[in-house]
């Protein structure tokens, strides 16, 4: 299944993308896509409605803005310097261990909506992911059992401002936690709809300009190896979002570094989780 949320920004209802290209909306089986919603087997509950009443839904409107595909999780974990060509150009040793940060939940926004440069930003960066949707709890997850705990997966661009990260001394979350820097969707996949999650082309380009082109097939550390480790240290809950590292191409890894502007538009996309397009605009 194909699980998006549509509507007003803070008001959106949970739908669905039909094999067809129909979208349906499921406001009478689910409340919402969050951790409630996963958590309490969600996700089987909407398959079988799919099949029995699907037909009867409400369409959703063709003009209906898409919000992020999940009601606000309690975490997103990133993970840094998971592609050995980006950790090469950003002039880092290939990590022993995955590296690990946060992103605050309060940066998701919908895969088609403004980005907004924060103030005193200089260097907005992009970053194109596969991002992990955390399906059932986690904790000391076996390497083997990892993928059982995992919903599905979505398309994530991990906007980051260099300076903030890098230059004001602590940790990377001050570049990576503003307002509208984790656009997500269009939508989640479930895991049945993605055969082999580490065989994903995946792009970002910029004003039309291609910037990054990879494959998950060079991630370091896999999706199973990520789900297990962090759960080592922490507790995943239904709908956690784990975003596994961006390849090259980062406006950081370019000489000069190329930072994004007030007017500038991104586009990416990886096969099987669609594409997103956000238009940078300046804080007022
Ligand atoms: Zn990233």
């Amino acid at each position: 299944m194909k699980l998006i949320r549509f509507g007003a920004p803070g008001r959106e209802r949970p739908g669905l993308i039909l094999p067809d290209g129909r979208r349906i909306e499921t406001s009478s089986v689910a409340a919402d896509y969050d951790e409630a919603f996963f958590g309490s087997g969600g996700l089987e509950r909407l398959a079988r409605w799919l099949a029995e009443d699907g037909a009867a839904a409400p369409v959703v409107p063709d003009d209906a803005r898409l919000g992020p595909p999940i009601g606000r999780p309690s975490k997103i974990v990133c993970v840094g310097l998971n592609y050995r060509d980006h950790a090469r150009e950003s002039g880092m040793a290939i990590p022993d261990e995955p590296v690990l940060f946060f992103k605050a939940t309060t940066a998701i926004t919908g895969p088609n909506d403004d980005v907004i440069i924060p103030k005193n930003a200089s260097k907005v960066d992009w970053e194109v992911e596969l991002a992990v949707v955390i399906g059932r709890r986690a904790a000391y997850v076996e390497r083997a059992k990892a993928l059982e705990h995992v919903a599905g997966y979505v398309l994530h661009n991990d906007y980051s401002e260099r300076a903030f990260q890098l230059e004001r001394g602590g940790q990377w979350v001050k570049g990576k936690s503003c307002d509208t820097f984790a656009p997500l969707g269009p939508f989640i996949a479930t895991r049945d709809e993605i055969r082999d999650v580490h065989e994903l082309p995946l792009w970002l380009k910029v004003n039309g300009v291609t910037q990054q082109c990879s494959s998950t097939r060079e991630l370091i550390f896999d999706v199973p190896t990520l789900v297990s480790y962090i759960s080592q240290f922490m507790t995943l809950l239904p709908g956690d979002i784990i975003s596994t590292g961006t390849p090259s191409g980062v406006g950081l890894g370019q000489s000069p570094p190329r930072y994004l502007v007030d007017g500038d538009e991104v586009e990416l996309g990886i096969e099987g989780l669609g594409t997103a397009r956000q238009r940078l605009r300046a804080s007022r």
